[in-house]
């Protein structure tokens, strides 16, 4: 079995960050990914609101982050964490690439778009069901589209979408935003930009092939309507990943790890940092904070148990 000082799950900012601190202390660092470094971040069209840039594409901060991170000379894997066993001093992670053993694991796994677990969602997931506006919005050049969801995402991406689009009607369950009220004035200032307020999505229908229509119900009085449309953005929120974690009885009961300030799980030697953590605000700049913390204080833990 490979044995790491520290091994880091998930590249995204948080764990990028923590592999940058642990790898520049002369750690030997692993960093494992089912995907794409940057995580999240590439599902972002502009970050404006990461410090040091005024505007930056999602993948470009991503390639950025990496590069600077495994300068240090931190190990790079593809691969899915099947399970993170506590064997006290070491941890031995199973993955579908092999099993690893380490005497710190940082889990910066993330989370992933929430599903609204309705009739026709999955089936057409990729065929009209998205959830990366910078990643299929191309497709539906001229078309008129649909968002689901009020919060951050839904209005950020919203905007990002009416670009390239010809009209995005907005379906919220509510008749307020959730969303931050800069991305708020933005969509409605925007006039390709519509909102349907008070409405849930019950269905989502299309041939055997591609979305055709949403069916709607409106949260007041129960009456059902259908908007025709080929494409259906979903942003409902996101839920933490963190399969293969449960034996550990490390999260809360919504999924997320709970951690103190130090970035420490109950486990010695297990921190958590980023979007998978409770209470985390889910921002880049907070994800690096929380990594920066592990990666700094990892380095005494370790020192602590050698
Ligand atoms: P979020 O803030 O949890 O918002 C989810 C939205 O979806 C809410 O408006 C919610 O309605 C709605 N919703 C939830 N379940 C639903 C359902 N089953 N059917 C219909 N609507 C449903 O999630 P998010 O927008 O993905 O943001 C996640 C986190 O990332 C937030 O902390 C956010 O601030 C952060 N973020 C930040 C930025 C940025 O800073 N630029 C960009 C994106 C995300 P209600 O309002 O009624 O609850």
């Amino acid at each position: 079995m490979q044995e790491y000082d520290v091994i880091v799950i998930g590249a995204g900012p948080a764990g990028l960050t923590a592999t940058s601190y642990a790898s520049r202390s002369n750690l030997k660092v692993l960093v494992l990914d089912k995907g794409i470094y940057g995580g999240q971040m590439n599902d972002t069209a502009e970050i404006e609101n990461y410090t040091g840039f005024n505007s930056v594409l999602g993948a470009d901060l991503s390639e950025k982050m990496y590069q600077s991170s495994m300068q240090f000379g931190a190990e790079y894997l593809y691969g899915k964490v099947i399970e993170v066993i506590n064997e006290g001093k070491y941890k031995i992670i199973k993955t579908d690439i092999g099993d690893f053993k380490a005497l710190v694991v940082v889990i910066a796994s993330g989370a992933t778009h929430a599903r609204l677990d309705v009739d026709g969602e999955e089936k057409y997931a990729g065929r009209g069901v998205s959830y990366c506006a910078v990643c299929d919005g191309s497709f539906f050049k001229d078309e008129n589209i649909v968002v689901v969801g009020g919060g951050d995402s839904a209005i950020e991406e919203a905007v990002y979408l009416s670009n390239l689009v010809k009209k995005v009607t907005i379906i919220h369950r509510r008749d307020k935003l959730k969303a931050t009220s800069l991305l708020q004035e933005r969509a409605f200032s925007n006039p390709k930009i519509e909102f349907n307020w008070n409405k849930v999505v019950k269905k989502i229908t299309g041939d055997s092939n591609k979305v055709t229509a949403v069916i709607l119900e409106d949260t007041k009085k129960g009456t059902e309507t259908e908007i025709k449309t080929k494409g259906t953005f979903i942003y409902v929120g996101i839920k933490a990943n963190t399969q293969g974690l449960d034996k550990l009885k490390i999260t809360n009961s919504e999924g997320f790890i709970k951690t103190n300030s130090n970035m420490e799980t109950s486990i010695p030697g297990i921190f958590a940092v980023g979007d998978v953590r409770e209470n985390s605000i889910r921002q880049i700049a907070s994800a690096v904070g929380d990594g920066s913390i592990a990666g700094k204080l990892l380095f005494e833990y370790i020192q602590g148990i050698v």
